[in-house]
């Protein structure tokens, strides 16, 4: 059985905001939600705003699963914010879905963030003391109530006061009556970029939310920026003092859809270039490059362009399953997973195989994939990844495996080879994969390779820490 989704990196959560007086902001939101489907599956919402009152409908599944024409209907606004969702922090429950919808002194108040906060605990043990009620177990919740504890007369103000009381990966979108807000976390960790549409403007966490809507891209939001959306139009401030940027490198080389672009480099490029960079560092003789479809396509044409070796498709990946579908029953999961990801045989029969994939986090599914190699035919197969060896665990969003699991961490490279069962292995380095995207070192989060952490973390704080739901009693 080919598990093909236990062993990927889980992106966080993806978040949308739009003000656009001539259009239906759900129905864009909908739209731009589509483009950020692959940064979150578990859960989808929508707020909107008519200027008056405040409307959400959040759901678990996908965008497609969540919203139907009707849903769309009976959220009438032309301003609106939304969320894709995978659980980091929080269980995969619908009380943890976002948009967060809170009433202030001043209104109601909606919030989507994609990040994690570092101080969520103490933070949401204050407030609990300070009689503040919670409805779910994830740290989005802090910056909701905390936002809606002070949101009076100036939510630019209120904006300021969360971002210097929390700590951490941030990028959030909020929801007012007449105003939408983008905010960053200083060290720019997740990505947000705003710009314009039809007579309005947005935010989005990726430009390939943009394509979708007809929208343009004006800039990315600065480390500690605050973007405001309303109808005077879209203006910039500093809501904190930015400290060392520090955007995570794992958004170039998995994350981010190729399509986007991030720090003004297109991320299909940058990948090739990493498939480029891996064929330097790390030579073979074979006959064919292939990709594990579908992320490691550019850097195994990069790869294929540097050493001249022919780029062939190994296996073909089903557009249709989703994990959602991908039921608890052994046996039905079973057959899910062998419609994920087929072997082309006639491809592979009797070939030198270059396998070419973006990351080895436990090592349990591209041992699969190797097996699946070499049952079709292969001769010989070299894995080579575009990530180097993640040695530590994230903290700033990724959901990614305790350190006792990442196989870097607790195996020499010839161990993970042998565990493997490939003929080579090869890692790209930091500084090929840095060279790749081509923006300076200190521009990055590097902190899973390295453990450089840019935000400091809490010492002794586990992975599990963050999920609130171990400790926390719910209302819901
Ligand atoms: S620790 Fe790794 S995955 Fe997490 S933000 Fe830093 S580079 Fe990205």
């Amino acid at each position: 059985m080919l598990n093909f989704d236990s062993d990927r990196l889980k992106e966080e959560c993806g978040v949308f905001g739009i003000y656009t007086p001539e259009f239906e902001a759900a129905r864009l939101t909908f739209f731009g939600l589509f483009a950020l489907q692959h940064r979150g599956q578990e859960s989808a919402g929508i707020s909107v705003s008519d200027g008056t009152s405040l409307r959400t409908r959040k759901s678990m599944g996908l965008v497609s699963q969540v919203f139907t024409e009707d849903d769309l209907r009976a959220l009438p606004g032309h301003l609106g914010i939304g969320h894709t969702r995978y659980s980091t922090t929080g269980s995969s429950k619908v009380y943890n879905a976002q948009p967060i919808y809170c009433q202030s002194q001043v209104g109601h108040v909606a919030v989507a963030h994609n990040g994690n906060l570092v101080n969520a605990i103490e933070l949401r043990d204050e407030m609990e003391a300070n009689r503040v009620v919670f409805d779910g177990t994830n740290d989005s919740e802090i910056i909701a109530r905390m936002l809606a504890q002070h949101i009076d007369a100036d939510p630019i103000e209120a904006v300021r006061i969360v971002m210097s009381r929390i700590r951490g990966a941030y990028s959030c979108v909020v929801l007012l009556p007449n105003m939408v807000i983008g905010f960053r976390d200083p060290n720019g960790v997740r990505p947000l970029v705003a710009g314009t549409v039809a007579s309005g403007h947005m935010v989005a966490s990726e430009s390939c939310a943009f394509g979708p809507v007809d929208g343009t891209v004006v800039r990315e939001v600065a480390p500690g920026e605050i973007v405001i959306i309303d109808k005077d139009g879209m203006r910039f401030e500093q809501g904190i003092a930015p400290d060392r940027q520090a955007m995570c490198l794992f958004e170039f080389i998995y994350f981010a859809r190729p399509d986007s672009k991030m720090y003004d480099t297109s991320l299909y490029s940058a990948r090739e270039r990493m498939g480029e960079e891996l064929a330097r560092e790390h030579p073979v003789e074979a006959d064919v490059v292939m990709p594990v479809p579908d992320s490691g396509i550019p850097a195994a044409l990069g790869f294929s362009r540097a050493t001249g070796i022919p780029f062939q498709e190994g296996m073909m990946k089903s557009r249709y399953i989703h994990r959602t579908f991908i039921q608890p029953d052994q046996r039905i999961r079973e057959m899910g997973v062998r419609m994920k990801l087929t072997p082309l045989v006639d491809h592979i029969q009797g070939k030198r195989v270059v396998l070419v994939d973006d990351s080895i986090v436990r090592a349990t599914t591209t041992n699969q994939i190797v097996k699946m190699m070499f049952d079709s035919g292969a001769t010989e197969v070299h894995v080579r990844i575009t990530a180097p060896p993640i040695v530590n665990p994230c903290y700033y969003g990724i959901d990614m495996a305790h350190k006792s699991e990442l196989a870097a961490a607790k195996w020499t490279l010839d161990e993970i080879r042998d565990h493997l069962g490939c003929t080579s292995l090869g890692y790209l380095s930091i500084d090929g994969a840095v060279k790749a995207v081509g923006q300076p070192r200190e521009k990055f989060c590097l902190a899973c390779f390295n453990g450089d952490y840019p935000i400091a973390v809490p010492k002794n704080l586990s992975k599990d820490a963050f999920d609130l739901s171990s400790r926390i009693k719910t209302n819901a």
